[in-house]
């Protein structure tokens, strides 16, 4: 199978000091691992160009195809992330005549006179970069290459990366990557101890799949300990067959055991 190996950066000091979560790269990493892509690594970075730009760097080394990286795309000087990929290519920075002419039509200005230094440092791109618009907000999504590997920049807030991400990234991770997966969660009234070695037999006996037990989420859950299973294949069909044969035999095995398994609907 053809892997495409990912990170993703989430920027922000507010991330690392523990003010806010860091929900965009859970957020990402699970629409990846659903498009085929793997994910290999996270890291959030305050706003530090030297940081920010030594861990491009690393990530380039260890061979990763595709860089997700989301924040530090704002009008505030704090916001590094163009300027560290532009230190990572080489390259100069350049102002997007696009975006500017988007943010003219959009605030109705009469003209360049009238755009902030904010708007022009948010059209400010990696010359080179490919720029898609943000459905959502201001700061556009920038796609660099770098070498074999692609970066790519979303804005920080999490509607706004959630909304770019859909609309220009998601089908360039189903193309790059040769599978996709698919996944389910279930819940079963049994200890941890005691449903463990069913999850082993599952993996054992179907390479591509992958079962995990959630024991911090027991108590939010009436019926017992709530379980993933993810299936990955060729393509969504056989994901999801995968997927399927998984489940079949794991509510056998919890069944042969006198317990019972529930599909989890969240709603
Ligand atoms: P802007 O400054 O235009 O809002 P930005 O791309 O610079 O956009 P940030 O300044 O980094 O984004 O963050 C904007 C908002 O999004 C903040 O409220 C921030 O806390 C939130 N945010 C940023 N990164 C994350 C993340 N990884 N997870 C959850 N929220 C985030």
């Amino acid at each position: 199978m053809n892997e495409v190996p990912v990170e993703i950066f989430a920027i922000g000091t507010e991330l690392v000091i523990g003010r806010i979560a860091d929900t965009n790269s859970q957020w990402l990493s699970s629409r990846i691992a659903e498009l085929g892509g793997e994910v290999r690594r996270i890291t959030i970075l305050a706003d530090d160009l030297e940081q920010i730009v030594g861990a491009f760097k690393d990530s380039l080394t260890r061979g990763t195809r595709l860089l997700l990286v989301s924040g530090g795309l704002g009008p505030t000087p704090d916001d590094l992330t163009i300027e560290a990929v532009a230190r990572v290519l080489g390259c100069a920075v350049e102002v997007d005549e696009a975006t500017l002419q988007d943010y003219i039509r959009r605030r109705n200005l009469s003209g360049r006179d009238q755009l902030t230094p904010g708007l022009m440092k948010m059209a400010t791109v990696p010359a080179g970069a490919e720029v898609c618009p943000n459905p959502a907000g201001w700061a556009p999504c920038t796609i660099c290459r770098a070498g074999d590997a692609t970066i790519i920049v979303l804005p920080g807030p999490p509607r706004e990366m959630e909304a770019v991400f859909q609309m220009h990234v998601a089908e360039r991770v189903a193309a790059l990557s040769g599978h996709k997966s698919a996944a389910l969660r279930v819940v079963v009234n049994m200890f941890e101890s005691e449903v463990s070695p069913l999850l082993q037999e599952v993996m054992g006996r179907y390479p591509g799949t992958y079962l995990k037990a959630y024991v911090a989420m027991r108590e939010a859950f009436e019926h017992g300990l709530p379980l993933d299973v993810v299936a990955t294949g060729a393509d969504a069909t056989a994901a999801n067959d995968l997927l399927q044969q998984a489940v079949t035999m794991l509510s056998e095995l919890v069944t042969a055991r006198g317990k019972k398994m529930e599909y989890y609907n969240p709603e």
